[in-house]
């Protein structure tokens, strides 16, 4: 085991099929997100450990790039969000990720960053049925 969280879900994600995987792009992987608090609410994980965007190669800065715009562009499509906020801020987990966040005019702080509802995360975790839901729809528009 790596001392990375996010090394070792790759790990395991080798090892056997995990249902909140939406796609495997060529040098990242999507993955729903923990909660759905938002609905579609998904992790753009960089397949190969690094700690910062910027030391990645030219080419893989711009494959990933894509890929990013890739993903987002199918949960835009899946679920008609009014807005999509990003972040890859890597403080917590130091290994490169982005956060895909739809966010939707139902939520009256829809104009406030993302982890402003922190607290209410672990009420809309997806159970197995939920994932598969979600994961389809995302997946559907995703080559
Ligand atoms: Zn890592």
């Amino acid at each position: 085991m790596s001392d990375c969280q996010l090394c070792n879900r790759l790990a395991l994600l080798k090892q056997k099929a995990d249902p909140a995987v939406v796609h495997e792009f060529e040098n990242s992987i999507l993955v729903l997100g923990e909660h759905q608090f938002y609905q579609g609410y998904c992790v753009l994980i960089l397949k190969q450990h690094f700690r910062e965007i910027h030391e990645l190669s030219p080419e893989i800065q711009t494959e990933f790039h894509q890929e990013l715009m890739q993903a987002t562009q199918a949960i835009a499509m899946a679920f008609q969000p009014w807005k999509i906020n990003h972040a890859s801020l890597g403080n917590v987990v130091e290994h490169v990720h982005w956060h895909i966040f739809p966010r939707y005019l139902s939520d009256p702080q829809h104009q406030a960053h993302p982890w402003i509802h922190e607290a209410g995360f672990n009420l809309h975790i997806p159970d197995p049925l939920q994932i598969r839901d979600v994961v389809s729809k995302i997946s559907e528009h995703l080559p």
